[in-house]
């Protein structure tokens, strides 16, 4: 145990702020929120629809006629207070997740009642592009209970990341529906500077990189990456921001057109994120998995210490 090289970088932040939406971590348990409210609108044949008192557009209202085809459920929507007790601000936008039995669920911060419909359906229509992943058969990952850190096992300590790494691929994926509607426009993702400046130099770990590599792929200005990388050299984070760029070139390179693609880059990120190989397989028992396979992440070893025991 213990083996996989991610043991040799101890992980002192788990989760920062940066996180636009969290669509992959609530994905393995039924959401546990009482009274989850019905808004779907109740007429599908019409050509727009309605979430959350928004009227969406066209094409938002055709991802969401085809979520609920493949599920053969309607969406479930809500707003809700996304962040923990005693966040500094409104960090989490929007969650979307599948129930243990198979209801799409799209949960929207609740400071988006107050930005105005565009916005609103600007997040809406983000996690229903989550959705739609799941709902084509795109994968999730999770680590397997043998991965260990030092800090104990992967699939406690680490899972954020692999979470947070995945939605950073399928953004990729779905780029071009966020460009054309104008939502990527309208959804700010630049908080990671702000925070990034109030840490310190121990936190570096995997989370670090990860927001580089979003920044890298996310914000449309050169300067607010130059600034943020100024911050990084400040911070002696230098592992970080040389992994960091390299994951956004690794997932910028990617032009995933299936479900069966998306292991490659996951593997490939993994590898940069951990500087460790891995290996995923189908996990049989996940009880989702006529609608997308949940695939288990294992720690491989290192190709020169195979068969050294
Ligand atoms: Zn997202």
């Amino acid at each position: 145990m213990g083996e996989n090289s991610s043991t040799k970088w101890p992980l002192r932040v788990k989760a920062f702020g940066a996180a636009f939406c969290l669509s992959a971590s609530l994905c393995l348990c039924p959401p546990s929120t009482p009274g989850l409210q019905r808004v779907v609108s109740d007429t599908p044949r019409q050509t727009t629809r309605t979430l959350l008192g928004v009227r969406l557009g066209a094409e938002v209202s055709s991802w969401l006629d085809e979520v609920e085809k493949r599920l053969g459920e309607e969406v479930y929507a809500e707003f809700a207070e996304l962040d923990e007790a005693g966040a500094a601000a409104d960090y989490t936008l929007g969650v979307s997740y599948l129930t243990g039995t198979g209801v799409g669920v799209v949960r929207v911060d609740e400071s988006f009642r107050a930005r105005g419909a565009k916005q609103t359906e600007a997040v809406i229509g983000h996690e229903l592009l989550h959705l739609r992943l799941r709902a084509r058969g795109y994968p999730l990952f999770l680590f397997s209970p043998e991965v260990m850190t030092v800090k104990g096992r992967a699939e406690d300590v680490e899972q954020s990341n692999v979470n947070d790494l995945v939605s950073l691929i399928e953004h990729r994926i779905f780029a071009e529906e966020m460009r054309r509607t104008g939502f990527d426009k309208l959804i700010d993702l630049t908080n990671w500077l702000e925070s990034a400046r109030g840490k310190r130099r121990s936190d570096e770990g995997q989370a670090v990189t990860i927001n580089y590599a979003r920044a890298a792929l996310e914000w449309d200005d050169p300067r607010l990456l130059d600034e943020l990388t100024r911050i990084y050299r400040a911070k002696g984070w230098e592992r970080s921001l040389s992994d960091g760029r390299r994951l956004a070139d690794v997932i910028r390179a990617s032009n995933i057109k299936a479900p069966g693609e998306v292991a490659p880059v996951f593997l490939g990120s993994m590898s940069v994120l951990y500087r460790a190989d891995f290996s995923v397989e189908a996990d049989r028992r996940f009880a989702l998995s006529r609608t997308y396979p949940q695939m288990l992440i294992h720690a491989r070893r290192p190709a020169r210490r195979r068969g050294v025991r």
